[in-house]
């Protein structure tokens, strides 16, 4: 049976020094696809540059609502342009990590829905129409 995991975050700087090992145990234990969902503007070249690396990796680019505070409006322009360069790319998968997150309190809830509506603006005028919201892909 081939698995893929919908919802990874391999770019982050915590699997830097196991990162292959990582790829390898899972692909021994049948994963053989793996969404890398990016989660601030700040990450997304560094994702993209990873998926690149490998056929098996498949990318999305979003602003998760944790990191409310950090996203400029300037980051959905950018996502927008993300989007429309790599337009049919076997690699772009989905628009994500995007949501609502109303469990941390301090985050405030119109700008996430606000947020999370222009995201979801930009995935249907994508090829991303499909596959958005917190990691979950359907075109691989
Ligand atoms: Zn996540």
């Amino acid at each position: 049976m081939e698995l893929i995991d919908t919802h990874t975050h391999l770019d982050f700087a915590d699997f830097d020094s196991d990162r292959r090992e990582v790829l390898a145990h899972s692909r021994t234990l049948g994963v053989q696809r793996m969404v890398v969902l990016g989660v601030y503007q700040q990450n997304w070249q560094r994702l993209w540059d990873l998926v690149q690396a490998d056929e098996g990796l498949f990318a999305a680019f979003g602003l998760h609502p944790v990191y409310l505070d950090e996203h400029r409006p300037a980051d959905l322009d950018e996502l927008g342009d993300w989007l429309t360069r790599l337009h049919g790319h076997r690699q772009l998968c989905a628009v994500g990590e995007i949501g609502l997150d109303y469990f941390l309190e301090q985050l405030d809830r119109e700008r996430q829905q606000s947020l999370f509506e222009a995201q979801l603006k930009l995935a249907v005028g994508s090829s991303c129409r499909r596959c958005c919201m917190y990691g979950a892909a359907t075109r691989l």
